[in-house]
């Protein structure tokens, strides 16, 4: 007969097997996806060894493809739609649509879609076939009317209310100003989207109006110098910073999965201190990716020049050479889709969320932006006499102008509720805006407005000497500051706030409004001083100083990062945003309807419309996220903390019978351990309760904007108590139960 003791031992060994058993079925969520991850970045790929000028632009439909489908007269007219925006006559539209089909079905594409970009930020297509039967003859079909203009209904996109649903047509029209591809075995043509009675319910009206408005002041202005200036178009190169995570891990984050970023996770103990992922040696499961992805995109004419790895583990980025601003934005738009596709034949995902970890760099999306004279005179770039020089100066102070007049707006445009986490840590631009110059520029600027007008200047003499005391301006490419928004880095001006995930027209039609505005003034002020006869240039010096003097407060040299920055922005009247639905209401200001409604940008409904459905979108983010964040709670992270706490018991009891009262010494830590797991669960019950809560009563209140602001104060900060004890909670649990893969796993192959 086996003693007591024997049959404790007996029984805690079944316990223990059985234990085991039912862990081993337990945790099989992370555990699978972790060798199921273990097993992925072994694969070989086919890599395209052809040179890379072999193949680029094949799935473009351009100028050299255009010609050689389509009568001169068809290509004719399209060209000069791209570069003037000019109409497309409907008889010609049958020819460009016949020869666009035409080429399609020879590279194997069997539909058509227009492009759209919606106010959800991403693109939207829907599909047509070619192939049309009539008579019982089949043929491949596309006219000119398909062309031009669809009717995608379209009734569940966001309008802010432009649209009810029974009047829910929205008309889709061709954008000939940026290029058709073929997308898989898709013809894509970009298109604007507007409501059935013409308002804007996408990005890319306002940004093309907006456009259109600064092409007109900056020709104005450009003609002060060079009167056979036409056209001035914007350059824009978007760096793309984005995060590699293997697909399985992804898969088994319930978060990622549906809100591309993780709501709860501890740090891992190494992630960017050393600086040693910063443009290191690109891993090789990441360079396969990136070969791949870049091969589609140089096949649909994306022109990526640059890749390396970023500050964060396993976070990436790459960059085009600068172009056209549409045709820059859309391209970003279809190389993000691009990416996503190629990363799912690697096993990988892409992240393009702008934090998708706590604790490590967020991604950007730095617009690096310019204008460029159809002479092709960089207007941002200095030039070595005086008169190209005062050509810089009257750019350069209106940028200064519109980006001080408006500076509030423009940060709100990048304001999106994902880039809230990025703002104003110490890895992004606080969400103040100010103006880097440069030291060399900073001190020509202040040589200017140290300068005193001569009063004779009214009769008429030439008396202003400021223009020959222009001195060169040779700006310091080397001279940078990580630390501003809105840096000036050469010849161009590197908005560096922008968030990874977003279409950046949202942003640039802001800019370019708020610059056009400043050109147009810039413009007028010289016009009213020559009027007064003073000679041109002593004119456009004045006005430069004139706008140069009023802007300096958004001028800033030092740490944007410092809190003595925060506290001289604050005196200087630069608005900080520290919340984003208060932010929101800067669209609505006499100033930004001014801007818009002025210039033709946008009406007052449609601004109103667009504040609407920024609300929206920012109450709908965070409902999800605290929807997620309550689930894992409650259906994961406890559960896990229960079950280890079972086991702590287990050892407590089991010590107790074997070792009596030795045992409370013996299970010190186990006890303590097996209390802090208590309270935390306690507390995360809670406070998800509370989380809950505070949902309901936001929910419930009608307006728009209120409700985001409830969201963004209440809810928000029940999301972070609750993260607080889920991620106290990983690190006291079992390695082995702990359900989700952690940080240390998903930012490291
Ligand atoms: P950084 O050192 O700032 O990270 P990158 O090389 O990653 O620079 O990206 C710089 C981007 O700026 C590229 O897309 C580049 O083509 C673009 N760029 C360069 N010159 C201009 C310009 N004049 N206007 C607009 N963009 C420009
Ligand atoms: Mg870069």
């Amino acid at each position: 007969m086996p003693d007591i003791f024997s049959k404790i031992v007996i029984f805690f060994t079944f316990v223990d097997v059985l234990n085991k058993l039912i862990l081993s079925f337990m945790s099989t969520f992370r555990q699978r996806a972790l060798n199921e991850a273990a097993m992925h970045g072994n694969e070989r790929y086919f890599v395209e060894d052809r040179p890379i000028s072999s193949f680029f632009g094949v799935n473009v439909f351009d100028r050299e493809k255009m010609r050689r489908y389509m009568s001169k007269p068809a290509y004719e007219a399209v060209v000069s739609a791209s570069e003037y925006g000019t109409s497309i006559d409907r008889s010609l539209a049958n020819e460009v649509a016949t020869g666009m089909k035409t080429w399609a079905i020879e590279m194997g594409a069997t539909h058509y879609t227009h492009i759209i970009e919606p106010l959800t930020g991403l693109t939207a297509e829907k599909h047509e076939a070619f192939v049309t039967v009539k008579n019982g003859d089949v043929f491949e079909r596309f006219s000119g009317t398909a062309l031009v203009q669809q009717e995608p209904d379209g009734s569940s996109f966001p309008s802010g209310g432009l649209r009810n649903t029974f009047e829910a047509r929205g008309y889709s029209a061709w954008d000939p100003t940026s290029p058709v591809y073929i997308l898989g075995q898709t013809l894509c043509i970009p298109s604007i989207f507007v409501s059935y009675n013409g308002e804007a319910i996408d990005m890319k009206v306002p940004n093309l109006k907006a456009y259109q408005a600064l092409n007109k002041a900056a020709v104005s202005v450009a003609n002060l110098f060079d009167d056979a200036v036409t056209k001035v178009t914007v350059n824009i190169g978007l760096e793309q910073e984005y995060f590699l995570v293997d697909e399985a891990l992804y898969k088994a984050r319930p978060d990622l999965a549906l809100c591309d970023r993780t709501v709860i996770g501890h740090t891992s103990a190494k992630d960017q201190q050393l600086s040693d992922h910063y443009q290191g040696t690109i891993p090789q499961r990441a360079m396969s990716f990136m070969k791949d992805f870049e091969t589609e995109a140089y096949k649909l004419g994306i022109e990526l020049t640059t890749r390396h790895n970023e500050v964060a583990p396993n976070q990436f980025e790459c960059a085009p050479k600068f172009c056209e601003m549409t045709k820059a934005i859309d391209q970003n738009m279809l190389l993000m889709t691009v990416m996503q596709q190629v990363a799912d034949k690697h096993h990988l995902k892409v992240i393009l969320h702008e934090k998708p970890f706590a604790g490590v760099n967020g991604s950007g999306k730095h617009t690096n932006w310019s204008m460029q004279t159809d002479k092709g005179v960089n207007l941002l770039s200095p030039g070595k006499t005086p008169t190209t020089n005062l050509q810089f100066l009257a750019f350069y102070s209106s940028v200064l102008k519109a980006v001080h007049q408006h500076n509030a707006l423009i940060m709100t445009s990048v304001c999106t509720y994902s880039n809230g986490f990025r703002l104003g840590g110490n890895e992004a631009p606080p969400a103040v805006m100010s103006v880097f110059s440069g030291s060399t520029l900073s001190k020509v600027f202040d040589s200017i407005m140290k300068m005193k007008a001569d009063k004779s200047a009214d009769s008429g003499k030439e008396s202003i000497k400021l223009v020959n005391s222009i001195p060169e301006i040779f700006p310091d490419n080397t001279d940078r500051n990580r630390t501003s928004p809105f840096a000036f880095t050469g010849n161009r001006f590197e908005f560096r706030a922008v968030g990874s995930s977003v279409n950046v027209a949202s942003v640039t039609y802001v800019l370019n409004a708020a610059v056009a505005e400043a050109l147009a003034e810039f413009r007028a002020r010289v016009d009213k001083k020559m009027k007064a006869r003073i000679k041109k240039n002593d004119a456009v010096m004045e006005v430069v100083k004139e706008f140069l003097t009023e802007s300096q407060d958004v001028m800033f040299e030092g740490n944007g990062y410092s809190a003595e920055w925060f506290e001289e922005a604050k005196k200087r009247g630069l608005k900080a945003i520290t919340n984003f639905p208060d932010a929101y209401k800067n669209y609505l200001t006499k100033d930004s309807e001014a801007l818009f409604v002025k210039q033709g940008i946008l009406s007052k409904a449609e601004i109103e419309a667009r504040y609407e459905v920024l609300n929206e979108t920012y109450v709908k983010k965070l409902q999800i996220e605290a929807r997620v964040i309550g689930d894992l709670c409650l259906n994961h992270v406890i559960p896990a903390a229960v079950r280890y706490q079972d086991l702590l018991i287990q050892d407590i009891t089991g010590s107790q019978a074997v070792f009596k009262a030795e045992s409370k010494d013996l299970c010190k830590a186990e006890i303590d351990t097996y209390r802090k797991i208590a309270g935390f669960i306690n507390n995360l019950q809670a406070d998800v309760e509370q989380l809950v809560e505070a949902r309901k009563k936001a929910n419930a209140v009608p307006d728009i904007a209120k409700r985001a602001k409830l969201y963004s104060t209440e809810v928000m900060s029940w999301m972070e108590k609750v993260r607080y004890s889920a991620d106290h909670l990983e690190m006291l649990v079992d390695d082995e139960l702990w359900p989700m893969p952690k940080y240390r796993e998903l930012l490291f192959f």
